[in-house]
């Protein structure tokens, strides 16, 4: 296949779960300049197992859009490079102690993992290429960035170090309550109290690679820290000042069309709902107040020293 050698415009969601990523990602690719492809990394798991269709509705095999690509790259799809840090179709490991010396410093490792980061970057090019291509036919040519929401961290930093990408960075953190509470809230007694101090942990590290892995191997121009909580409650802001960062010009159509024809790949069910963005605050009346605070306490400090640009509505 033709390979430019101009590299693919990114633009990286980075998250933990559940913390608005699907939102975010359908907002950004209903942008005339914008393609969004979902969570990338899992197209190989719903062209098997179909836990969800694409965001079309239709099943990714049937779907107009992937189909074409899905049968130029089959025996890449089944090599399994693209989905190196998905394991399962469920998910990747959260933590990768043999990734940390490259997150907390900035170093590209030996030869050997030079060699793996220029094969796993070459041919997540060779796919995303043939995307933004479709993507130009589907929208018009103006198509020049694709939405990445794999969300995953280790993903991000062979991405970037592979060298094939011009990637912008979107870390997106949720308020810790909120995130706390959507993990455990079907959990009772003993272990919702384990699972609140456990999952609040998660919030942590997570979070803290991340912040690491961007301030390591990023410009700080080429990264933004954005709060869930501000862009449900403030779509049109938020966006503006999104894409003013992106330098993309700013179309405020988006916030009442972001639910058009899509073909993002998993993300969870509020792709196939009607309502307009409207921002979930149950947190506040349904996680009792031991665990309010317990949370807020334990990841204050981290909080104020990434400057999340959340207001304070806690
Ligand atoms: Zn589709």
């Amino acid at each position: 296949m033709e390979m430019t050698n101009k590299k693919i415009n990114i633009i990286y969601i980075a998250s933990n779960g559940r913390s608005g990523s699907t939102l975010l990602d359908l907002l950004l690719g209903a942008h005339p300049n914008i393609w969004s492809t979902g969570e990338f990394q899992n197209l190989y798991w719903e062209l098997k197992n179909s836990k969800q269709p694409c965001g079309c509705g239709k099943h990714i095999s049937q779907c107009d859009f992937w189909k074409p690509i899905i049968l130029d790259h089959s025996s890449l799809l089944e090599s399994g490079i693209i989905h190196h840090f998905r394991e399962t179709g469920g998910g990747g490991k959260v933590v990768r102690f043999g990734e940390f010396p490259y997150i907390m410093r900035k170093s590209w490792g030996n030869l050997n993992r030079q060699k793996t980061l220029e094969n796993y970057g070459k041919k997540n090019a060779e796919v995303l290429n043939d995307v933004l291509q479709r993507a130009k036919v589907y929208k018009g040519g103006q198509v020049n960035w694709l939405v990445d929401a794999s969300k995953d961290l280790y993903r991000l930093l062979w991405l970037r170090q592979s060298g094939y990408f011009n990637l912008k960075v979107i870390h997106l953190m949720k308020i810790p309550q909120a995130f706390v509470f959507s993990m455990t809230k079907n959990d009772r007694g003993w272990l919702r109290f384990k699972r609140t101090f456990r999952m609040t942990g998660r919030w942590i590290v997570e979070n803290f690679l991340i912040h690491q892995a961007v301030r390591n191997h990023f410009s700080p121009s080429n990264v933004i820290k954005l709060g869930y909580e501000d862009l449900a409650d403030a779509p049109h802001q938020t966006l503006e000042q999104l894409m003013h960062w992106l330098e993309l010009p700013y179309d405020p159509s988006v916030v009442d069309q972001f639910r058009n024809t899509q073909h993002g790949i998993s993300g969870n069910e509020m792709r196939y709902r009607k309502d307009p963005v409207k921002l979930d605050i149950k947190w506040r009346y349904l996680l009792p107040p031991f665990y309010q605070k317990s949370i807020r306490i334990m990841t204050a400090m981290v909080e104020k020293n990434w400057h999340v640009p959340q207001k304070d509505n806690r």
